[in-house]
C-alpha cells in the first residue's frame, strides 16, 4: 500500500526497540523546555533535530495550516531540521506561506485524514501518477511519515518526517512515540497562544490605563488586577473581593444604583453592561471608573461567569461634572440658575401631588437696586447680590431651594410649606436684609428686598401658574411700597 493511514488505536507492542528508545530520549530531552520554557521557537528546533538525528531521516519539519477552505488550503513552512544542506527546504520560497488548491482527491482525502488526526505514511514509488507523487518526487522523497499537530480540537499543522535515502517502514510504536512529540509541540503552541493574547492585553491596558476583572459565581468571588485601582508604580497584581468587601468599596452614594443595574442586568440575560462607578482606589482615594462586563459562555466553565473590563475615567467625569456645574449655577452667587431651578420645581411639585403636601414659592427682587449701581458702581452693585445671596441664605432651612433668575430677582423654593410657615420664613428674609446692610470700607449701603410668594394647597396650579402668581404678589409689594411681603392668596381676598 502506498499510503498507509492509521489513529494509532492499535495496540501497540510492547517490544521496545533501540530506535524507540532513543525517539523517546529525544522527546524527553525536549518536553521540559516545550512545556515550561519561554521562547518556544529554539525548543521546537531542538526537538526537530534531536528527532531527525535518532530516527536518520533527511528532513523534518512542520507546517502550519493557516487557512482551510473547501477549495483550498493555505500553509506555511515554519520549522525544519535538515540531515545535509542538500535536504534544506526551508528557504525556497515555493514552501513558504503557500496556497493549494484541493483539486486532486487524494490530496483532499490527505487533509480530511490529518483533520481527522491521523498519521500518513507514504512510499511515492507506490503511488499512482499523480500530483503528490510528483510532488514528493521532485523533493527526492523515498518515505515520508506525518502527523497531525492538533491544537485545542483543530487541526493546527502538520509534523513530517522525510527520507531521501531509504524506503523507511514504520513501527507503529515508533509512530505513537513521534505522535506524542506532537502533543509536546501542541502544548507549546498553546503556550504560545496565550502568551500572545496577554500580550495584546497588556498592550491595551497601557494604552488606556484598564483592568481585567471576572466575577467567578461558582466560587463566590471577584478578582480585579490591580492597575486602576492602585497607583501606578505599585506592581500589578490580582486582587480579590467578595461581593460584600466589592460593595464597600464603591461610594455610598451609587451602591443602590450599582445594585439596582447589576440585578437589572442579571434578570435581562444582557449580553453587555456598562456603568460609570465612582470607586475606592487602594489609598483610600475615590475615583470614577467605566465598567463594562459581559456574560461568558465558554463551553468549558462549569457556570457561567461575569467579566469585563475597567478603566479609569475620573478626568472625564470631572469635565463632565465642571460642565454640569457650569449649567446650572450662577457664577457670581453660586446659586442655582433659572434653568435648574425650573426643573427643581417640577420635581417638587410632581412630588407634592404624590404625598398631598403643601408647597410655597417666593419671588424676590432687590429694590431700587438701578440706584445701587447708579451711586456705587456695577461692581459694588455684584457685592450686593453677593451680600444679598448670603444673607438670605442664612435665614432659610436645609430642604428650601434658593435661585438667581435675574440680575436682582431671586426664587425660593419652599418643599412641604403651608402659607403661614412661607409667610414667616419671607418675613424674616425682608426683616434681616433690612436690618443688615452691606458694608465695605467706604460704608454701608442699607437696601431692601420685596416678595411676592404663592402657596399650593391641593394641585390645581402649574408650576408656571405659580411663578405667575408669586410674580404678581411681588408686584404688588412693589405697587404698595417696597421692602414687604405680599402672598398671592391675599390678592384673591
Ligand atoms: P425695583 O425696586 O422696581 O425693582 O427697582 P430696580 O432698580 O431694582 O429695578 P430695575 O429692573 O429697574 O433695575 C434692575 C437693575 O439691576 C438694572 C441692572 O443694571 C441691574 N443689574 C442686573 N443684573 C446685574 C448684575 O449682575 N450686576 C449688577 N451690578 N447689576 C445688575
Ligand atoms: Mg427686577
Ligand atoms: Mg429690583
Amino acid at each position: 500500500m502506498a499510503i498507509k493511514t492509521g489513529s494509532l488505536g492499535q495496540a501497540l507492542s510492547h517490544k521496545s526497540t533501540s530506535l524507540s528508545n532513543e525517539i523517546l530520549a529525544a522527546i524527553l530531552n525536549s518536553a521540559e523546555d516545550l512545556i515550561t520554557g519561554q521562547g518556544w521557537l529554539d525548543k521546537v528546533n531542538v526537538l526537530l533535530e534531536e528527532l531527525g538525528k535518532v530516527t536518520s531521516v533527511s528532513r523534518v519539519w512542520i507546517f502550519q495550516t493557516l487557512d482551510l477552505q473547501d477549495d483550498y488550503i493555505l500553509q506555511d513552512y515554519v520549522f525544519e531540521w535538515a540531515a545535509a544542506e542538500k535536504y534544506v527546504q526551508i528557504k525556497q520560497s515555493r514552501f513558504n506561506y503557500f496556497k493549494s488548491m484541493l483539486k486532486e482527491p487524494e490530496y483532499s482525502e490527505l487533509v480530511e485524514s490529518r483533520k481527522r488526526g491521523e498519521y500518513q505514511q507514504v512510499l511515492p514509488k507506490l503511488l499512482p501518477e499523480s500530483w503528490l507523487k510528483s510532488h514528493l518526487e521532485s523533493q527526492q522523497v523515498l518515505s515520508m511519515l506525518t502527523i497531525p499537530i492538533i491544537v485545542e480540537n483543530r487541526w493546527w499543522g502538520t509534523l513530517g518526517l522525510d527520507d531521501c535515502e531509504r524506503e523507511y517502514d514504520w513501527s507503529l510504536n515508533e509512530i505513537t512515540l513521534l505522535k506524542t512529540a506532537s502533543y509536546f509541540i501542541s502544548s507549546a503552541v498553546v503556550r504560545d497562544n496565550f502568551r500572545a493574547k496577554k500580550h495584546q492585553l497588556d498592550i491595551l491596558k497601557q494604552n488606556m490605563a484598564c483592568s481585567s476583572w471576572e466575577f467567578d459565581r461558582r466560587r463566590g468571588y471577584l478578582w480585579c488586577s490591580s492597575e486602576v485601582l492602585s497607583s501606578s508604580s505599585e506592581v500589578v497584581r490580582n486582587q480579590h473581593f467578595t461581593p460584600r468587601e466589592w460593595m464597600k468599596r464603591i461610594h455610598p452614594a451609587y451602591r443602590k444604583q450599582f445594585l439596582k443595574d447589576a440585578r437589572e442586568y442579571f434578570r435581562s440575560q444582557g449580553r453587555t453592561l456598562r456603568c460609570d462607578l465612582k470607586i475606592m482606589k487602594n489609598d483610600g482615594s475615590y475615583c470614577w471608573i467605566d465598567i463594562s462586563a459581559n456574560l461568558s459562555t465558554d463551553s468549558t466553565l462549569l457556570d457561567s461567569s461575569i467579566a469585563g473590563i475597567c478603566w479609569d475615567i475620573s478626568e472625564r467625569k470631572q469635565q463632565e461634572q465642571q460642565l454640569l456645574l457650569q449649567a446650572t449655577t450662577d457664577p457670581l452667587t453660586g446659586l442655582m440658575n433659572r434653568r435648574k431651578m425650573e426643573s427643581q420645581l417640577q420635581i417638587l411639585m410632581y412630588d407634592n401631588a404624590q404625598r398631598q403636601q403643601n408647597f410655597s414659592l417666593a419671588v424676590l427682587d432687590i429694590d431700587h437696586f438701578k440706584l445701587v449701581n447708579d451711586r456705587h458702581g456695577h461692581s459694588v452693585g455684584d457685592q450686593v447680590l453677593q451680600h444679598f445671596a448670603k444673607v438670605c441664605h442664612q435665614s432659610l432651612r436645609k430642604q428650601d431651594y434658593f435661585a438667581r433668575v435675574g440680575g436682582e430677582e431671586f426664587v425660593v423654593l419652599l418643599p412641604n410649606t403651608g402659607q403661614d410657615d412661607a409667610d414667616s420664613i419671607c418675613q424674616r428674609i425682608c426683616e434681616t436684609i433690612r436690618s443688615t446692610p452691606f458694608a465695605n470700607e467706604q460704608g454701608a449701603i442699607q437696601y431692601s428686598v420685596s416678595i411676592g410668594f404663592t402657596t399650593l394647597s391641593d394641585a390645581s396650579l402649574n408650576a408656571q401658574q405659580m411663578i405667575d402668581a408669586a410674580d404678581r404678589a411681588l408686584y404688588q409689594a412693589k405697587q404698595t411700597g417696597r421692602a414687604k411681603v405680599v402672598s398671592s392668596q391675599a390678592l384673591e381676598l
